[in-house]
């Protein structure tokens, strides 16, 4: 240990270290510290390298940031070796390594000794594939010291996709609990307390503006991600928006320092930059490594003051002045979005602010807490939902009026985690659920097989495809559905595409009948599954209510005698059948 070198840690920093302390002194597992962008994470990172008990190795995967990490970290340790290839040094003898994967994961030879803990910087690019780089190392450096302690930190904690990367968070609530490598989260810090106390420059988001692309009308994959051609060909007729987008961020720009320009693809990214002055330039994957290095040097020393850039100026780039960013870009990830914002919250001399323009309207609000799904549909926002089982307040993704009570969400199970037989598991409530046909338990609604009895589970394609195949069954494509009070109770009608009717009919004179009606109808179709159901007496008063209850996608009939009667009802439907006509 040095005394020579001292660094002050903040507060939040220095509670970062002690939770990392406290984790690897009581536990055996895997851990991830979650601090925003711009928090400072290089400085807890070389802080517990230098009190780390024998050797410790610092990984990430871009060269920006193994030469930040090196630099913090040489303030606090001498013994400091880098081992890149990206940085033309291939160093590991020092008790700090900092490293590049890929560079480590080619030369394992070079990591043969016993490292006690391994830092890695943006973990969440770690895979939960068994093949990928940083399994192949970890695994390597286990054999020669099977107690190894690992760390990830990261600004944000998931894969879009897979989900959260740690199986559980310390306030009590249960990540993916198939996350690959890391365990538990041991701290996590949300954006405002840091711009509260001075630490980031705080965002501005600007309001008025010349124009917006409107991506709402494309759906991401299930990873967050647009389809290139689908974003060009939508932005093929959106040229007159593009320059009037430009003119006004010139105009904006006369006030500010450096501008980052985050484009939707190359092609956007090549007539954004046509547009601008030559003190602008452009950055894609594409650009060559001593091109891109010559280009952010000239961005930082002021010389340029646009940067235009595809997807690569997400990580690993800091430059401080930075105080206006236009997100031209749609993105399905909360933390993408606060990723990008981040980049202009760092402190600098006389940046008062930092202005953030979302020109296409994504929407998300700067401090929103993070939700490990993508977001299903662009008007929907964070909700909290108590579970009716545990308490555990969970946030998923879900609607609001403008007076922000929850007029539905798209919640499956409970994250709360709960004490059973001395072990924390996942609390079993399910918001929504999906039975199964042979031991009645609850799955997930899109489950293939069952968690009780591991039958299979019908594919409700393969389902409708068998029956159809029958005569006298009719599906029916649900297009509106309003509720209608009658003398005896309760009358749904359902309309289709082609103005065909089909009803419902529920009686409520008894309390049998309104306890039926629960079952049948208010539990299926509640959008806010988990909230207390509204008392009623009479349909009247049943109505009042009318908005919470959601429309099935598809009803599928069939013919007895003279009528249609209703077999099933499909909810969340999304396929085939939803716009094939089909008929029997
Ligand atoms: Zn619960
Ligand atoms: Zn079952």
């Amino acid at each position: 240990m040095s005394d020579s070198h001292s660094i002050k840690l903040r507060d939040y920093q220095q509670g970062a270290v002690d939770a990392a302390i406290s984790y690897f002194r009581h536990q055996h597992g895997s851990a991830v510290i979650v601090l925003p962008t711009g928090a400072g994470k290089s400085i807890v990172i070389a802080e517990l390298a230098r009190i780390a008990r024998g050797k410790v190795l610092i990984l990430t995967h871009v060269k920006e940031l193994v030469a930040q990490n090196a630099d913090k970290a040489s303030l606090l340790t001498d013994d400091i070796s880098v081992y890149s290839a990206g940085l033309n040094q291939k160093l590991s003898s020092g008790k700090v390594v900092v490293a590049g994967i890929q560079s480590a994961a080619r030369n394992p030879q070079a990591f043969s000794q016993a490292f006690s803990l391994v830092i890695i910087d943006e973990c969440h690019r770690v895979s939960d594939d068994d093949q990928s780089q940083y399994h192949q190392l970890l695994q390597q450096l286990r054999q020669h010291n099977p107690k190894l302690h690992l760390l990830g930190l990261t600004a944000t904690p998931y894969r879009l996709g897979s989900g959260w990367i740690y199986k559980r968070h310390y306030h009590g609530r249960v990540g993916n609990l198939d996350a690959g490598i890391f365990d538990d989260c041991i701290f996590e810090l949300p954006l405002r307390p840091l711009i509260k106390q001075g630490y980031l420059t705080p965002p501005r988001l600007l309001d008025g503006l010349s124009a917006q692309y409107d991506f709402s009308q494309l759906k991401p994959d299930n990873h967050g991600n647009y389809n290139a051609a689908e974003v060009d060909s939508l932005l093929d007729h959106s040229g007159r928006a593009t320059s009037a987008i430009v003119t006004q961020l010139m105009q904006l720009a006369k006030s500010r320092r450096g501008v980052i320009i985050f484009a939707a693809t190359v092609r956007h990214a090549q007539e954004i930059i046509a547009l601008l002055p030559e003190t602008a330039a452009l950055i894609t994957a594409d650009t060559p490594g001593a091109e891109r290095d010559t280009l952010i040097g000239k961005f930082k020393q002021q010389q340029l003051q646009f940067l235009v850039n595809v997807s690569v100026l997400t990580t690993g780039f800091d430059a401080p002045h930075v105080d206006l960013i236009a997100i031209m870009r749609p993105t399905a990830s909360v933390g993408l979005f606060q990723q990008m914002v981040g980049r202009g919250l760092r402190l600098y001399e006389g940046k008062q602010d930092c202005l953030i323009i979302d020109y296409a309207a994504n929407g998300f609000d700067l401090y929103s807490p993070q939700i490990s799904q993508p977001r299903p549909t662009a008007d929907t926002v964070p909700v909290q939902v108590v579970c009716p089982e545990c308490g555990f307040a969970n946030i998923f993704w879900g609607k609001t009026s403008n007076q922000g009570e929850i007029l539905e969400h798209f919640g499956r199970r409970c994250q709360g985690l709960v004490a059973r037989a001395s072990k924390s598991q996942q609390c079993s409530y399910r918001f929504r659920a999906r039975l199964c046909p042979d031991c009645g338990a609850e799955n997930d609604i899109a489950a293939r097989a069952c968690v009780e009895c591991h039958s299979q589970l019908v594919d409700p394609d393969k389902r409708l495809k068998e029956v159809l195949e029958q005569k006298h069954h009719h599906l029916f494509r649900v297009q509106q559905m309003q509720l209608v009070a009658t003398t005896s109770g309760l009358t749904v009608e359902y309309i289709d595409l082609d103005g065909n009717h089909f009803n419902e009919h529920f009686r409520l004179t008894t309390a049998a009948q309104r306890k039926a009606l629960c079952a049948v109808f208010l539990y299926p179709h509640d959008k806010t599954p988990g909230l207390p159901l509204p008392s009623f007496r009479n349909s009247e008063e049943l109505l009042a209510h009318s908005t919470r209850w959601r429309s099935p996608d598809l009803l599928l009939l069939k013919k007895q005698g003279k009528h249609w009667v209703l077999l099933e009802k499909y909810f969340d439907y999304h396929g085939r059948y939803q716009t094939e006509q089909t008929y029997c």
